[in-house]
């Protein structure tokens, strides 16, 4: 039991390793006003592939942090299957997503906060561990929740009153 319990300790350890690299991508979308999600793939302890946000940079809808973390990965390991490896992102994978961690093969999804509009991780839809998959995927949540929601909401706040105060202008403007 105690090993069980070590190894417990040391699985978590590991996560938050990963997950903090996950964050501080998530940090370079938001400095780009980009939704702040951030994610990488790791195998054998080592980072592959990483991505944050950066659809409206790119015009490209699915320029997920999910997808170019694992198009990197893919790449760098020259394998369109990305087996045995674990994606750690910040927010809760989209449907798009979860499709894609399907056909990746990954072995194991970590995310950490919910997204309870359109998380495709058990909260809007379940489609990561749908039993209709023939490919199963061990998931993890919960780790660096709060700095990984706390990032994603101050990010919709700023863009609220940005919006805001845009309309508000306009307004002025129309009544000069
Ligand atoms: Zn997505």
């Amino acid at each position: 039991m105690i090993n069980h319990k070590e190894s417990k300790l040391t699985q978590d350890t590991i996560d938050h390793k990963f997950m903090t690299k996950a964050y501080q991508l998530a940090q370079q979308a938001d400095a780009i006003d980009e939704i702040p999600v951030g994610a990488v793939v790791v195998a054998n302890g080592e980072i592959i592939g990483e991505g944050f946000n950066q659809s409206i940079l790119l015009n490209d809808p699915s320029a997920h942090a999910e997808m170019l973390a694992i198009r990197n990965a893919g790449k760098k390991i020259a394998n369109y299957r990305l087996l045995d490896c674990t994606l750690y992102v910040t927010l809760e994978p989209c449907s798009m997503c979860a499709g894609l961690l399907i056909h990746s093969r990954i072995k194991r999804l970590v995310f950490a906060t919910t997204d309870l509009k359109t998380g495709a991780a058990g909260s809007a839809f379940d489609l990561v561990t749908n039993e209709k998959h023939n490919h199963k995927i061990e998931l993890s949540s919960g780790i660096m929740k709060d700095e990984c929601s706390s990032l994603l909401s101050a990010f919709f706040k700023r863009r609220r009153s940005e919006k805001k105060a845009l309309k508000q202008l306009k307004k002025q403007a129309n009544n000069l």
